[in-house]
């Protein structure tokens, strides 16, 4: 009886969190590796409580990949918020990960994950990055091929690319520098960059303008 009534709880978070991936119109890849549910069961998923005729947009094809684009000046606040608040939720492992896109995904993955980007939609309300873009952040980070860190003037949490340039400052201290030479912050930094993976991100960090 129990294990039965485990595996249709089961089943129920798993039609519950299809619902959600499919709302905040995530591609179907990242439905079936989070739910494990096949694309057909999907399909009818989409039918049967005709999410569809409600006006839910599907994006066919791969999801995203190229994590480089959260760099760019347009979405790099948006996307540093969101890294912020990923390493704080624990959605970022402490150690590198080798492979996230296989290893990550679970049931329990894509709860936390849509927790997470729904609690940032209601404090950022004005953000464009969809779900299927902030799972591709979490991946890359949790792969080590975008790190966080501190802005040098504001001490802001920002997005950082190990191999790309060397951004030291938000956008918004960018724009507007202070006044005063910038703080010699590096061995904070360090530690601070160290600490992303360990969730302990938000403990000094302010995220500027978005917290
Ligand atoms: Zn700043």
């Amino acid at each position: 009886m129990r294990v039965s009534e485990d595996r249709y709880s089961r089943d129920l978070r798993r039609i519950q969190l299809a619902h959600r991936l499919i709302r905040h119109e995530v591609r179907t890849y990242w439905i079936r590796a989070f739910t494990r549910f096949t694309a057909g069961r999907i399909r009818n998923l989409l039918r049967s409580y005709g999410l569809v005729a409600d006006g839910v947009q599907r994006h066919r094809g791969s999801p995203p990949r190229l994590y480089t684009r959260f760099m760019a000046p347009a979405i790099h606040t948006d996307a540093s918020a969101f890294a912020g608040l990923a390493c704080i939720r624990h959605l970022v492992p402490a150690e590198p990960v080798r492979n996230a896109w296989r290893t990550l995904p679970s049931l329990e993955f894509g709860e936390a994950i849509c927790e997470a980007f729904e609690l940032f939609r209601l404090v950022v309300p004005g953000a464009t990055l969809n779900l299927d873009r902030m799972i591709l952040l979490v991946m890359a980070l949790a792969e080590r091929q975008l790190t966080v860190g501190q802005c040098s003037q504001c001490r802001g949490t920002i997005l950082l690319d190990p191999l790309g340039a060397k951004r030291r400052r938000c956008l918004s201290c960018e724009r507007q520098p202070w006044p005063i030479a910038a703080l010699p912050l590096d061995a904070e930094l360090a530690e601070f960059a160290e600490g992303a993976g360990q969730g302990r991100t938000g403990g000094r960090g302010r995220q500027h303008r978005l917290f």
